[in-house]
């Protein structure tokens, strides 16, 4: 071995060729890796021999810890593909969801649901409630935990999906459109029932519920008790044939009760008015 520095460079970690050959198979070595694309590997090449040799690894162990840099590099190059295209409209996560602040919510139904095995059953979410209860944040963040366990993922907002299946059609790229909300194995459509999707809105919608039906699962947040879903719809048979199919294999979620905004509003209002008067008003 090299000797020792404080600070040692790549090339005090490469282990000394004892022969003009060892240097150049090392040399052949590295450009067969750059010309496979392995570039993790290419760039912990040195310091995974050196560990090899100072540790004595066998040439199993050693070509195990090399390739195991470039399958960590290209996992890791996967997941941040995956959760770009799900294009989640912020962090949130499942574990920074607050219990206590919800307690409707079941918590071991969200840590099952966390484990993505509903998807393997095409199962449906549904989370029911008022504005501001956390229906959006569960399900970016059931939409992260599903990009993270590998699965392909996509979020909407049901107007949003509605705008472009009907620029789909005025472009007449209908077919594509639809191809693509059914291609996710997850597909999240957020605020169902804050705008009114009558007529060729209502039918889009229903052709995606209908073309994933039992094959891939959604996520649906609403505003809109199911019984009110023909007003928002702007017609009770596509409704009742929606609600059908997410209904059939579903998970149906109500989150009632105070909305967090206003919690922590409440809260901050609770804190000013203790700081001036010196007294707080009971919560609740
Ligand atoms: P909704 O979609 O039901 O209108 P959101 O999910 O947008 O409500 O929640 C409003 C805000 O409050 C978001 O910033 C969200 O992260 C936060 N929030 C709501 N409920 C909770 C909770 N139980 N724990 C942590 N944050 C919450
Ligand atoms: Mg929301």
């Amino acid at each position: 071995m090299n000797t020792t520095t404080s600070t040692p460079t790549t090339e005090d970690l490469v282990p000394a060729p004892t022969s003009a050959s060892q240097a150049s198979t090392y040399q052949q070595l590295r450009a067969h890796l750059a010309a496979l694309k392995l570039h993790a590997a290419a760039e912990h090449l040195p310091t995974v021999l050196a560990t090899a040799q100072s540790e004595g690894w066998s040439m199993t162990a050693t070509l195990e810890h090399l390739l195991a840099r470039e399958v960590d590099a290209t996992e890791a190059r996967k997941l941040a593909g995956r959760l770009r295209f799900a294009s989640l409209p912020t962090p949130a996560t499942l574990a920074d969801f607050d219990f206590d602040a919800a307690p409707n919510v079941d918590r071991k139904l969200i840590d099952e649901l966390a484990t993505c095995r509903y998807l393997e059953s095409a199962t449906n979410v549904l989370l029911i409630g008022p504005p501001g209860v956390g229906k959006t944040h569960l399900a970016v963040g059931l939409g992260r935990a599903a990009a993270e366990a590998g699965y392909r993922t996509y979020f909407t907002t049901a107007a949003d999906l509605a705008a472009r299946c009907h620029r789909a059609a005025i472009e007449g790229r209908w077919a594509t459109t639809m191809r693509f909300f059914a291609g996710p194995t997850l597909l999240v459509i957020d605020e169902l029932g804050y705008l009114p999707l009558p007529g060729e809105a209502a039918s889009a919608l229903f052709q995606v519920v209908s073309q994933r039906y039992l094959k891939t699962s959604i996520v649906l947040t609403t505003n809109r008790g199911v019984a009110s879903w023909g007003e928002v719809l702007g017609d009770t048979t596509v409704a009742a044939a929606m609600l059908d199919r997410l209904l059939h294999r579903s998970v149906v979620l109500n989150l009632d009760g105070d909305s967090y905004r206003l919690r922590a509003h409440h809260a901050h209002n609770d804190a000013l008015r203790a700081a001036t008067t010196g007294t707080r008003r009971p919560l609740h």
